[in-house]
């Protein structure tokens, strides 16, 4: 009777699928018009109550006539490789929770069935996606240091497992972004396709489940059920470090989910060829796909990263202040963040209007080397990166027009802004003498009379010089 039932159903069934769910499923029993097959797990007879009950219930039927019934009988991994019975005939006791043990297992199943001939319709299998609402695109502001991966992100949200971004590896240092830019495609995909089964995982929880599951011999029911999603995302693989076991079973997740199309996005603290102690054949499969990186903010980034938080708040506060804070809180945005929030708190407490003043009171903790002295090479830096040009070239003989424009307004900020002599910063410079410096001193403020477009390049550079001071 089940060779026929699985006959037919092998034609109407992919392939794929026909051997993950059918072929191991054995028949039992048969009394009269009951059929009595046996399912490997709980999940197992989850996921056919879920997906194929109908297909059953006809298939049967043409078989044993219309009164015909179907009882599951369960497997458990008993761990020596023998299974035995967990318990029988499932569907008589309606609704058992997938998981035996106290795990927080983020898998809720809705309409428990009875009878599974009774049921009509298909009932849709839920799991939490454990997203964060607020971490979505619109709140994840687009810049220099992170539009590949922000843009990557996006297209992989639209176009889930069908892009050559798979998996998609996110990476960068603490602060950066990582776990906003995950779960806003997370967020998008399921605000696109609320039928995407979505799931954010940090890699220390996925190793956790694996250890309370192996420890309950229940490591098959572990893999099926994240072979179940179609979008899996792993926050800070880098924690898989050394643990083994949990890579070998994320390995064979990895590999369903891939093959069957599903979409993978991982995080990690280091560009994965960096990540010690995750095994070589996850590494290679890490490299099948894109890996895009976020950089530590740029200064513009930051400014509008801030501007965006404020809106959101409805605050306000003097454009200065944004910019102090965008010039001084350098390493990550978290950091921006917690900067922006001590000043609206210290200002709240003490019914105090923000101004620089407050703003240099409260960040002097966030700021690293708070006295700060300006110095030469700081100044070319800034100028360099303004302008566009090569560090190097200032040192050089160069006589490029946009070359010596860059050289003469470092000399010209060097002198305003640092107490060096006109000889060091002249020695800065190449090994020019003090006579070049000042004329090119003159030269900047002869231009800034005749040409205000250059005029107003070297006053936003005096203000960046003087924010980066203070
Ligand atoms: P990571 O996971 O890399 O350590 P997070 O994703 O936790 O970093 O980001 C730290 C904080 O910075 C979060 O509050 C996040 O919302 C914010 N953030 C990061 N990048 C951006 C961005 N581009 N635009 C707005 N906020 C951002
Ligand atoms: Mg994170």
């Amino acid at each position: 009777v089940w060779n026929n039932c699985l006959n037919i159903i092998k034609d109407i069934v992919e392939w794929q699928h026909y051997k993950t769910w059918f072929e191991p499923i054995t028949p039992v029993l048969l009394k009269s018009n009951v059929l009595t097959i046996q399912v490997p797990s709980q999940f197992f007879y989850e996921y056919i109550e879920e997906h194929y009950v109908n297909l059953l219930a006809k298939t049967l039927k043409r078989e044993l006539g219309k009164d015909a019934r179907l009882e599951y009988r369960i497997m458990v991994d008993s761990g020596n490789g023998k299974n035995l019975p967990l318990m029988m005939d499932v569907p008589g006791q309606g609704y058992k929770s997938y998981s035996n043990n106290e795990m927080d297992f983020p898998l809720v199943i809705n309409n428990p069935v009875k009878n599974p001939f009774v049921i009509p319709g298909l009932k849709k299998m839920q799991i939490d996606p454990q997203l964060n609402p607020v971490y979505v695109f619109d709140a994840f502001i687009e810049g220099d240091c992170n539009r590949v991966a922000r843009r990557a992100g996006k297209t992989v949200a639209e176009k889930p497992g069908s892009t050559s971004f798979n998996p998609l590896v996110i990476y960068g240092g603490v602060g950066l972004g990582k776990t906003h830019l995950a779960q806003a495609i997370g967020n998008e995909v399921k605000r696109l396709n609320n039928n995407k089964v979505v799931l954010y995982v940090s890699s220390e929880k996925f190793i956790n489940q694996f250890v309370d599951h192996s420890r309950n011999n229940a490591i098959n029911d572990f893999i099926h059920f994240y072979q179940l999603i179609d979008v899996l995302i792993i926050d800070d693989v880098q924690f898989f470090n050394r643990a083994e076991k949990s890579q070998d079973a994320f390995f064979a997740i990895f590999n369903h989910l891939h093959q069957s199309g599903k979409q993978l996005i991982l995080t990690s603290d280091k560009p994965p060829k960096d990540l010690e102690g995750v095994q070589e054949r996850l590494l290679s499969r890490f490299r099948w796909g894109l890996s895009a990186d976020l950089q530590i903010p740029d200064y513009d980034t930051k400014i509008e990263i801030l501007e965006r938080k404020m809106k959101n708040d409805g605050l306000d506060m003097p454009k200065e202040v944004v910019k102090y804070i965008a010039y001084n809180i350098q390493n990550n945005i978290r950091e921006l963040e917690g900067a922006l929030i001590s000043l609206l708190a210290q200002s709240s407490l003490n019914k105090r209007e923000i101004d620089l003043e407050l703003a240099k009171k409260v960040l002097r903790n966030f700021i690293k080397s708070s006295s700060k002295e300006i110095t030469i090479d700081t100044i070319q830096k800034m100028v360099c990166d303004y302008f566009d040009v090569p560090y190097e070239k200032l040192l050089q003989k160069t006589r490029k027009r946009e070359i010596v424009q860059a050289r003469q307004i470092s000399m010209f900020l060097a002198k305003a802004f640092t107490k060096n002599s006109l000889k060091t910063i002249g020695e800065h410079f190449g090994g020019r003498d003090h006579t070049t410096v000042i004329h090119s001193c003159q030269t900047v403020k002869d231009l800034m009379d005749t040409d205000t477009l250059f005029k107003e390049s070297v006053i936003e550079l005096q203000q960046k010089v003087q924010l980066a001071a203070m």
